[in-house]
């Protein structure tokens, strides 16, 4: 049982966990907990760390946003007491969830469950502070913002769990956030190769990692509310899906203003410049997503990339120190954009779904900056003040919005 920052937001959630917990062991389960930060901590602490500098050392940004999720994994087992419940909270290094150490975005490598299923043994509820790990040199590192999901998914497979349930401040995966569009639908189950594609374009209801591992090991996640006792949604594989998904083409919209762009402008156009420009990039473990390059006039072109915000001011440190070897002129970055995409295993057997979406963006006047496919989703990159205009506009158009707002929502 995962409970995300705004089910453990107050001493009141927090208790409310607590009693949902200790319910599920009066069932008869075992129950293994994974809780976040509490609301606006994370966000709280890195803004600290920004105190002391544009580019804090990412060793100790780590050190810092781990202690969010100390303070509700003790509370939380505070909490169980109170109750006459048993429990005992455990860090990312006391149940050894060791990372790589590649600080602020970690990769698990491996989880000894033992310490977890001791607990259990004993009658007692094990609570785990997510989003933590720790490498072999033993350093306290980070899994990334949402990485309590990951870190639950991964526990569940670590120790065999039979379901890892994610509680969160919606009642499951929508069609689109419904946060942002009134209409989107409830979906019942979807397959972890759609999740994972929603998830690595924004829909930040689950982290990408989480879905990863969840489909590597086959990990039945259940998204639900940690407000009521609704079924939520079931993430499976694609043949335990309903006959009545496959109906729809485009399966979800997502958006994602995390991503910044830029262009470095008047590069030399000869071999091995690109690969210069990325190899430094990927060298400093800064990811790039969408990439554009021009087709020069003459001896010089314009790059284009996007990569996260976070990553952004070491990018630009970064293209600042490499810009002059590769003969760029100058680069301009702009972080008022949105990466909006539409997501369908449909799409597959299907023509004419990117044009439609570009006519869709078009008939709203939205101007499309940057565009990517693959088999099952598209993306463009458009201006930011546009978000609620284009995932309204392609939920409308793609016919996934909800027949009837007062109707329980159908898949
Ligand atoms: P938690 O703190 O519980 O981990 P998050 O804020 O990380 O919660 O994720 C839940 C949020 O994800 C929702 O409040 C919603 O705004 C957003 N979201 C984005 N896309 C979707 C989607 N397709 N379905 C459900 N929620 C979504
Ligand atoms: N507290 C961390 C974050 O805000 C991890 C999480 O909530 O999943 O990113
Ligand atoms: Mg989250």
């Amino acid at each position: 049982m995962k409970f995300g920052g705004t089910s453990v937001g107050n001493v009141d959630r927090i208790r409310n966990v607590a009693r949902r917990c200790l319910a599920t062991q009066a069932a008869g389960h075992d129950v293994v907990v994974i809780v976040s930060a509490m609301a606006g901590e994370t966000n709280r602490l890195l803004g600290l760390a920004h105190e002391f500098g544009e580019i804090p050392d990412a060793r100790e940004m780590d050190a810092l946003a781990a202690t969010g999720e100390q303070v509700t994994s003790a509370l939380t087992a505070m909490a169980i007491h109170q109750l006459g419940g048993q429990a005992r909270s455990l860090l990312g290094h006391q149940v050894r969830v060791v990372t790589d150490s590649a600080f602020t975005k970690a990769r698990i490598r491996t989880i000894d469950g033992s310490r977890i299923t001791e607990v259990n043994k004993q009658g007692a509820i094990a609570v785990v502070a997510g989003f933590q790990g720790v490498d072999d040199a033993g350093n306290i590192t980070t899994l990334g913002r949402g990485g309590s999901d990951t870190s639950a998914v991964a526990i569940a497979a670590a120790i065999g769990a039979d379901v890892c349930e994610i509680f969160t401040d919606v009642d499951g995966v929508y069609t689109t956030d419904p946060n942002v569009c009134p209409l989107a639908r409830k979906i019942n189950k979807i397959s972890y190769e759609e999740m994972l594609e929603l998830a690595s374009l924004g829909a930040k209801v689950l982290q990408i990692r989480s879905v990863e591992i969840a489909m590597k090991y086959g990990v039945p996640v259940h998204v639900r509310s940690s407000f009521s006792d609704a079924e939520g949604t079931l993430v499976t594989s694609e043949d335990k899906l309903d006959r009545d998904m496959e109906r729809l083409v485009v399966a979800g919209v997502a958006y994602d203003k995390n991503e910044a762009k830029v262009t470095l402008r008047e590069v030399q156009d000869t071999p091995g410049v690109v690969a210069r420009i990325f190899g430094a990039l990927a060298d400093k473990n800064i990811s790039v997503d969408m990439i554009i390059q021009n087709v020069s006039s003459g001896a010089a072109t314009d790059v284009t990339f996007t990569v996260a915000k976070a990553d952004l001011p070491r990018a630009k440190a970064l293209i600042a120190e490499i810009g002059p070897a590769v003969g760029m002129k100058d680069f301009v970055v702009d972080d008022s954009i949105v990466k909006v995409s539409i997501v369908g295993v449909g799409m597959r057997s299907h023509a004419g779904i990117a044009a439609k979406m570009f006519s869709l963006l078009a008939g709203e006047g939205i101007n499309i900056q940057a565009i990517s496919t693959s088999e099952i989703k598209v993306s463009c990159i458009v201006a930011a003040k546009y978000t609620e205009l284009a995932v309204r506009a392609l939920h409308t158009g793609f016919g996934l919005d909800r027949k009837d707002v007062h109707e329980e929502p159908a898949t």
